[in-house]
């Protein structure tokens, strides 16, 4: 068998220090998770209370594994003291990786790497959590853009152990290598992809809920759609997959897969995304979306 070599196979420094950019959902998960593997990580935001936010998040979980009893005391004190809470980029300069989770808008995300890698060192890596932003347009607002990747956690971040690591055009194998080990050492399985719309997992995904929303046009029932797929052994159907993912969210990513592959992914007339979106019921984070949730 040829051995093809993927890139990351190149030698990784450890990450010693990390740092993640946005204490919201996913970067307030990528805090905890990265402190629970015992790497130390500074959470910077744009304002306190995101910042809290973030603290809480992290705390709440600790507090569940101590209840159950998988860690003790001692273990939460230190893995609480391994997020540094920050709203400035002291430090940054000993950082050797940078996950960046802010709002998913290119100009913003553009703005605040380019800000970033006037405060890393010169071979520090920067990783952007997009779920739907091209890796290579990004990389224009750089100046070092071999040290500059994709790398698309799931959410939530404790539980999803896939990691999406995105090889843009100009990233280099070093960079590659080491956003690989750090999420090894965050206990996920990453996988190497080339940028394009949806990368791998979103690919898969959406034609998926291509054919969810065709079923429930000819009729079905979302419910009983859902309980098939369980059946069928996954953990969950559709519709409640779509709540937790964030109608909203979908909503994007969608239109984003649709301008992508328009032979195949763009649908005519109103797909139940499409729906859902402009009746806003937008799932789990507003309490109503295929189901209700109080
Ligand atoms: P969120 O709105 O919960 O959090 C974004 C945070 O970024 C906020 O706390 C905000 O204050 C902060 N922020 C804004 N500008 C900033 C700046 N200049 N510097 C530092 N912080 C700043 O968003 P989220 O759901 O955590 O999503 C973050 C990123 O992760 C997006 O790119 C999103 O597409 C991606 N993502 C989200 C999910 C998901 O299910 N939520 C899954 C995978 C990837």
């Amino acid at each position: 068998v040829k051995k093809v070599s993927r890139g990351y196979e190149a030698k990784a420094e450890k990450v010693k220090q990390a740092a993640v950019l946005g204490a919201g959902i996913m970067g307030g998960g990528v805090a905890y998770q990265s402190a629970s593997k015992g790497v130390p990580i500074l959470m910077k935001d744009i304002n306190e209370s995101a910042i809290q936010l973030g603290l809480d998040e992290a705390n709440k979980l600790l507090a569940g594994q101590l209840k159950r009893g998988r860690i003790d005391a001692a273990k939460m004190a230190t893995t609480i003291n391994r997020i540094r809470p920050t709203l400035s980029y002291g430090d940054f300069a000993t950082v050797d990786l940078v996950v960046e989770a802010v709002v998913e808008n290119q100009k913003v995300k553009a703005m605040v790497l380019a800000e970033t890698e006037q405060h890393i060192a010169d071979d520090a890596v920067l990783a952007s959590n997009t779920s739907t932003i091209s890796i290579n347009a990004l990389a224009k607002s750089l100046k070092r853009p071999e040290n500059f990747c994709g790398m698309h956690f799931f959410n939530p971040v404790h539980m999803m152990p896939l990691v999406e690591v995105i090889r843009g055009e100009k990233t280099s194998d070093a960079t590659i290598a080491r956003t690989v080990a750090y999420a090894s050492a965050m206990g996920k399985t990453p996988i190497v992809v080339n940028d394009c719309p949806g990368f791998l997992v979103n690919r898969v995904l959406f034609p998926y809920f291509g054919g969810f929303s065709g079923l429930l046009q000819g009729g079905a029932d979302f419910r009983q759609v859902d309980k098939v797929m369980e059946r069928f052994g996954w953990p969950m159907g559709p519709a409640y997959l779509l709540d937790v993912v964030g109608i909203d969210t979908a909503h994007h990513a969608d239109e984003v897969m649709a301008a992508g592959f328009p032979e195949r992914m763009s649908h005519e007339g109103e797909s139940i995304i499409d729906r859902m979106f402009s009746l806003e019921r937008f799932g789990q984070k507003n309490n109503k979306g295929f189901y209700r949730y109080e």
